[in-house]
């Protein structure tokens, strides 16, 4: 996607709303011939290939890499099968060797080229989830935790073996009694001055390692996290703890037996994601060479004595976990990649399934219904908004590795714990929304709705509970807040709010009351009205929290406004996520995509201000003018109902890796009229047809 500055609002008009420009009658080649007869409005229909060209300019990649599962077609899990969890871990072993011997090396990517790597985790995530997070596991967490937490030398040791998958890896932090909150996390490397050594130890159950990735068969070694404990420099009795730090620690030998101390149980079945090998482990006094704390924010010398750049515990922590970015971006780009998938299955198949019509006529497609269509568009023209701001996320993400700038850095943090959260908690609503949109039919385990709801539902945990993520993101915009709004990208708005909120400026009752659809499309009102929500409930958390903040402290005060912290966030990832999808409209040159995307992107922004009360209760918006845009998304999911089996196959997701009998595409699932659905449905329940 090219970077492009926002059109002028004339020039957004001619993109936008112009009724005469808009409403071209031309109906999908897939469309059942009465919707014809029922169409009142359409946009005009695109070449899926070029909108895919835009979308997406990597795709030989991708061509590559899924041809590699059509040779390998016993590698694509068959969900009706019932794979038990060893099975389906050896396919999983299999598939990753299969992209090695293809000459990917993910390690390596993430290294050099991080874009064409999370571009590898996106192509995965329709293949087979279990393949997508056992990569991820194994180069992103811990792969990169040697890389971005150690130093060269842990690089130059580590870096071949692990990009081979000759050393097997775990990304140990989680334990039993601590997830979210890995400060307190209870599992300790203590210096022996005399050997030279740490002693890993789990000092009592609540600290064995759990749920750790890759550790139950396969890992041979471990990225442990622990607190670092060394004696007093001043000779007192009592360790010194100086907090939560990473050390190496093989776990099995070559052969695969487990090293001496160290002892790990399976997890066992989980709800879903079964190809990966989730262990528990405990430490009974492992020993380690000293080299092997990863020591890039903090070292020890061999008297014991501790030093960092850094100056706080806390700032170094901040760090350590700040270096971690990349698993997020992984889990965001997987995660849209799902919701592609998904919204591919849930709209071909809508398109095609007939149910009802007026009498002595022929029954309508299911895509035909408002209700359908208020059900798919949004969440296809949400699959395009999360598609370009996962695009905007790794852009800043491969900048920051770059020039490792500290704004960028906290940024970055930011923003992929906000969209991280985001994404994946949407994703998995959508899955659940794709499956009623498709029937009982969606409930068939060979159409796959049911195995990705439950493979890709831990998105929303592991990595960062996305509850948890959110604060995050909105304890940077109160930071921002606080530091006068220098340089925050929304100060203007914060300027007009305060005016606002002191009653010095009331609202414009002309715009208030503007139910204009010409204004209703305008960027600069969606843009702002994004903007005014994010401000206002940013304003209103700071003074909430510094009221209640003196009589119940900073914890209680933060957690009796947690909704509002909650809500804060999700908006101002909102505002993210429609800026890019605007920038993305305008840097499209195709007339006919660039009136899609633009309707998919009035769409994403009309249907939050439509779902929020607070536009109403502020008269921000008058009664007429919420009715007008209620009227105005039914109209838009109608006018895009037109183009929505283009604007699906532009995804390009070839039938062989979507797999879902009913979802299937026409031309192996790049585009064209769709293959008859229910003849491939026959076949794979087992009749001949
Ligand atoms: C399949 C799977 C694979 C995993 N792989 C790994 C791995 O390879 N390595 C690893 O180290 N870990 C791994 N994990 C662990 C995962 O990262 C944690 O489960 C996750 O960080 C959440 O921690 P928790 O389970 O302790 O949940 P908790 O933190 O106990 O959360 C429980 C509930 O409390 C809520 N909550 C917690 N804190 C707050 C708060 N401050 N405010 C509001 N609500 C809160 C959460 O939203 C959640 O609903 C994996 C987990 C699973 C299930």
């Amino acid at each position: 996607m090219a970077a492009a500055t926002l059109p002028s609002a004339q020039e957004w008009r001619s993109i936008g709303p112009e009724p005469q420009q808009q409403l071209a009658l031309a109906p999908c080649a897939a469309t059942p011939p009465n919707r014809a007869r029922s169409a009142t409005k359409m946009l005009p229909r695109f070449d899926p290939g070029v909108m895919e060209t835009y979308l997406d300019d990597m795709r030989e990649m991708k061509i590559r890499v899924h041809e590699l599962f059509r040779q390998h077609p016993d590698l694509l899990p068959n969900v009706e099968e019932g794979l038990s969890k060893e099975e389906h871990r050896s396919l999983v072993r299999r598939s990753l060797k299969v992209i090695l011997q293809a000459g990917y090396s993910p390690l390596d990517l993430l290294a050099r080229d991080p874009r064409k790597y999370f571009y590898l985790g996106e192509c995965l995530s329709m293949v087979d989830l279990s393949l997508m997070v056992k990569s991820g596991v194994q180069y992103s967490l811990w792969g990169g935790s040697v890389l971005n937490l150690g130093s060269e030398a842990h690089r130059r040791r580590y870096f071949d073996d692990i990009a081979q998958f000759r050393l097997p890896g775990c990304f140990a932090m989680t334990e039993l009694k601590h997830g979210s909150n890995v400060a307190a996390l209870q599992t300790e490397a203590v210096l022996d001055t005399l050997t030279d050594e740490w002693v890993v130890h789990t000092p009592d159950e609540g600290a064995i390692k759990w749920w750790i990735g890759n550790a139950a068969e396969d890992g041979r070694a471990a990225t442990v996290f622990a607190r670092l404990k060394v004696p007093d420099p001043n000779g007192g009795p009592k360790l010194v703890d100086h907090g939560v730090h990473a050390f190496v620690v093989p776990l099995r030998d070559e052969s695969g037996n487990t090293l001496p101390g160290v002892e790990i149980r399976d997890c066992g079945y989980k709800v879903g994601l079964n190809g990966i090998d989730n262990g528990a482990i405990r430490f009974t006094h492992v020993r380690v060479p000293r080299i092997n704390l990863l020591d890039r924010f903090a070292s020890v010398d061999k008297s014991g004595r501790y030093s960092s750049p850094l100056t706080s515990q806390a700032r170094r922590f901040a760090a350590t976990l700040g270096e971690l970015t990349g698993g997020r971006v992984g889990l965001t780009g997987g995660s849209v990649g799902v919701l592609k998938g998904a919204v591919t299955i849930a709209v071909r198949y809508a398109a095609l399934r007939q149910q009802f019509g007026p009498p002595d006529s022929p029954e309508v497609a299911v895509l035909d219904y408002q209700s359908t269509q208020l059900r798919l568009m949004p969440l296809v023209a949400t699959a395009y908004a999360l598609h370009f701001a996962k695009g905007l996320l790794i852009e800043k993400y491969v900048d920051m590795k770059r020039t490792r700038e500290p704004k960028l850095v906290e940024e970055v943090h930011a923003l992929s714990a906000g969209l991280k959260a985001y994404t994946t908690s949407y994703t998995q609503a959508a899955l659940s929304t794709c499956r009623e949109a498709c029937g009982g039919h969606g409930y068939a385990a060979v159409n796959r709705l049911g195995a990705l709801r439950s493979d890709h539902d831990i998105f929303q945990t592991f990595e960062g509970d996305n509850t948890v993520l959110l604060q995050q993101v909105s304890a940077m915009l109160l930071k921002e807040y606080r530091q006068q709004f220098s340089g925050a990208p929304l100060t203007a708005t914060y300027h007009y709010l305060r005016a606002s909120l002191l009653g010095a400026l009331p609202n414009n009752p002309l715009v208030t009351h503007d139910t204009e659809p010409r204004h209703l499309r305008d960027p600069a009102f969606l843009s702002k009205a994004l903007e005014y929500r994010t401000a206002r409930m940013l304003f209103t958390l700071s003074l909430r929290l510094r009221k209640h903040g003196p009589r119940l402290g900073a914890f209680h005060a933060w957690n009796k406004c947690l909704n509002h912290v909650l809500d804060l966030a999700n908006s101002y990832v909102e505002s993210v996520v429609y800026k890019t999808f605007l920038r993305a409209v305008a840097g499209c040159v195709d007339p006919e995509c660039r009136r899609s995307l633009k309707a998919m992107s009035d769409l994403f922004a009309l249907r939050l201000i439509e779902g929020d009360m607070m536009f109403r209760n502020d008269e921000y918006i008058a009664p007429a003018k919420s009715k007008a845009i209620s009227r105005l998304v039914v109209q838009l999911c109608s006018e895009l109902r037109g183009v929505a089996l283009n604007l699906v196959d532009a995804f390009a997701i070839p039938d062989h890796i979507l797999r879902a009998p009913i979802g299937l595409g026409g031309n192996g699932g790049v585009g064209g009229p769709q293959p008859d659905a229910y003849r491939e449905y026959l076949v794979a329940a087992g009749f001949d047809v």
